[in-house]
Order: C-alpha cells, then sequence, then structure tokens
C-alpha cells in the first residue's frame, strides 16, 4: 500500500509518495550503510551465544543425574554393607536390628489397630541362636579358606531351609541367628529341622539318628567336612526386648553344647523357666 497526499501550488500539482517501511528489508539500503546487518549479526550472535549456554546447561544437567545414579547407587551399596555380612552375604547384626524394628513398628501399628475387647493374641515369632560345633578344629586341620568356605555353606544352608521372609544373619564368627516369622520355636523346629525336611531340602546333609540333629557335610577340594551345630530356640513376641530373647535362646543353645552338641535345645525344655 501506498500512502499519498497532494501539494497545491498555483497551478501545478505535485504529487509524493512514500513506500512504507518494512523491517529488515535492508535489500534497498545503499551498502555503505550497513549498521542494521551489523546490529542483526550481534543480534545472531547473541542467539548463538544462548545456544551454547543451553547446550553447556543441557550436558552439566546429564552429568549431574548420572553422578546422581551414582551416588544412589553407592549409597546403596554401602547401605548393604552396614546390614550384610561380606563373607556369606546373608545378613549381619545392625541388619538383624534393623528387620527386628521393622516387625515392632507393624506390631505396634496393628495393637493400636486392635480393639480393647478382642483378645487375640499377638503373632508369635521364635529367636534360634547357632554355633557351628568346633569350628576351631575345621581351620586348624583344614585351615582359615576352607573354614571360610564351610561358613558360607551353613549360611546356604540356614537360607535354604527357612522361608524367603524369615531373618537369616551371620550374628559373628561362627554364630548364626534365625528368626522365623509367625511361627513359635517348637513348631520351627519341628517343621525346618526335622531330618526329613532337611534332606529333601539340603542334598548335603548327613543322616541323623535323632532330630533334632543338625549336621551338613560340606564338599571341598581337601575332601568332605562334616560339621554339625548347635542351637538354642525360643519364643519371641514382637515388642518385646529382642535382645532378652536372644539371650534366652543363647542359654538354650549353651544347654545345647553341655548335652553334648549336634541338637537344638527349646528355651523351656533347657530347664531356665520363662
Ligand atoms: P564350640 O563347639 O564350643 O563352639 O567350639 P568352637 O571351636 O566352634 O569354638 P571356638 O570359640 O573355640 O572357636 C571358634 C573359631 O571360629 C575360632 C575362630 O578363629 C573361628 N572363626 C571366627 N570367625 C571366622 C571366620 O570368619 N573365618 C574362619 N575361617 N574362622 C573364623
Ligand atoms: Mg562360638
Ligand atoms: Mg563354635
Amino acid at each position: 500500500m501506498r500512502r499519498g497526499f497532494f501539494v497545491f501550488t498555483d497551478f501545478t500539482v505535485i504529487i509524493f509518495t512514500m513506500s512504507e517501511p518494512k523491517l529488515g528489508d535492508f535489500s534497498n539500503m545503499p551498502e555503505t550503510d550497513a549498521a542494521e546487518t551489523v546490529a542483526e549479526r550481534m543480534a545472531r550472535k547473541i542467539i548463538e551465544e544462548h545456544e551454547i549456554q543451553y547446550q553447556k546447561l543441557q550436558a552439566e544437567n546429564a552429568r549431574l543425574m548420572a553422578e546422581n545414579v551414582q551416588i544412589k547407587a553407592e549409597n546403596e551399596r554401602l547401605k548393604e554393607l552396614s546390614t550384610h555380612d561380606p563373607l556369606t552375604g546373608i545378613l549381619n547384626r545392625r541388619g538383624v536390628e534393623e528387620r527386628i524394628e521393622l516387625i515392632n513398628a507393624v506390631s505396634q501399628v496393628e495393637g493400636e489397630k486392635r480393639s480393647r475387647h478382642e483378645k487375640r493374641p499377638k503373632r508369635k515369632f521364635s529367636v534360634l541362636s547357632l554355633d557351628i560345633d568346633h569350628f576351631k578344629n575345621v581351620n586348624d586341620t583344614y585351615g582359615h579358606e576352607i573354614g571360610d568356605i564351610v561358613l558360607k555353606k551353613v549360611a546356604e544352608f540356614l537360607e535354604t531351609v527357612t522361608r524367603k521372609y524369615d531373618i537369616v544373619a551371620r550374628w559373628g564368627g561362627e554364630e548364626f541367628l534365625v528368626v522365623f516369622y509367625e511361627i513359635d520355636a517348637q513348631r520351627a523346629i519341628n517343621k525346618f529341622f526335622n531330618e526329613e525336611y532337611r534332606i529333601e531340602k539340603y542334598k548335603g546333609l548327613d543322616k541323623s539318628e535323632n532330630t533334632p540333629q543338625l549336621s551338613l557335610i560340606v564338599k571341598t577340594e581337601k575332601g568332605d567336612i562334616e560339621v554339625t551345630l548347635s542351637g538354642g530356640a525360643t519364643d519371641y513376641v514382637p515388642g518385646e526386648d529382642f535382645e532378652k530373647a536372644r539371650e534366652r535362646a543363647d542359654r538354650a543353645l549353651y544347654k545345647s553344647k553341655e548335652g553334648g552338641r549336634n541338637r537344638i535345645t527349646k528355651y523351656e525344655e533347657a530347664g531356665q523357666g520363662k
């Protein structure tokens, strides 16, 4: 569109016309007047700079995200280290304590939900302390490395005979601990440590004359090694101080040792009273 206006001077009519200015259209500009081109170039430079900055930020973001994944993995690894035994891969004391805290928290919530008039008893768990018999002899006879293999096999055996949600831990040295979920000590012994069950679950077991005896054969490069375990079991009702239950189980374990090893004693049977 063209704008125009008329100027009347005497008899002459002069018509002025102007083109409407178009932004960014420098095609008609004389080459000497390069001011707009420079501005345009500057604008492009700024945009390019921003693009570079943006890409840098994206790269930094990706690096931080990768670092975050690494930190998370490292945290998991540290957590695993703090709650598991490095030799056998099963839980350690700290791992057991954490799991017990969880059981007690759940039990407390359940207790609060339970109506006051309801006489339903609390769920019973059981704690079993186990100790390898004469383990020093294994180390002395076959060496520490073979001793380690035996420890691993005992851990594997305990994981095999128990259920996924039972707690199996290396308490320290050649001592192990099992917490059975929702099953009292007597039932746990009958169910998990009778010969039939063990032979079915764990092929490397020796024959035991009486239940609940506890022996297994570990195949090693230095031959088959028979090891026996002594155990002590007691009931555990969530909410109770876990350490007290563990001490009861330990006392029953010493009874097993005194009685000739290779057996599990239930706390009440040990004659220590409740
Ligand atoms: P008992 O039947 O009375 O329990 O006798 P024991 O020989 O099993 O008990 P003792 O306490 O005399 O010896 C335990 C041995 O366990 C001594 C120690 O060197 C060994 N031991 C502890 N931790 C490890 C380990 O991680 N690897 C190996 N190979 N041996 C260990
Ligand atoms: Mg011991
Ligand atoms: Mg021992």
